[in-house]
């Protein structure tokens, strides 16, 4: 089963100041840190970034990629 996440693009995780690791989960407007445990219940993601800023990545290419480093 293919998982499509959107994440925020220059998106800055106040936990662990990763970047690019903030993604919203589209359904009840949650965002989180793949790479923490961060999540806020606020939607917030909107003013983070400009919607159209957003890119919808396969989580499991996005792990792939982030293994390789
Ligand atoms: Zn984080």
């Amino acid at each position: 089963m293919k998982r499509f996440v959107q994440f925020i693009a220059g998106a800055i995780c106040p936990e662990c100041k990763s970047k690019d690791t903030i993604a919203i989960n589209p359904s009840d407007d949650v965002i989180y840190c793949v790479k923490c445990d961060f999540t806020e219940k606020r939607p917030e993601a909107k003013d983070l970034k400009k919607k159209s800023e957003i890119k919808v990545v396969n989580l499991q290419d996005f792990k792939k990629n982030r293994d390789k480093n």
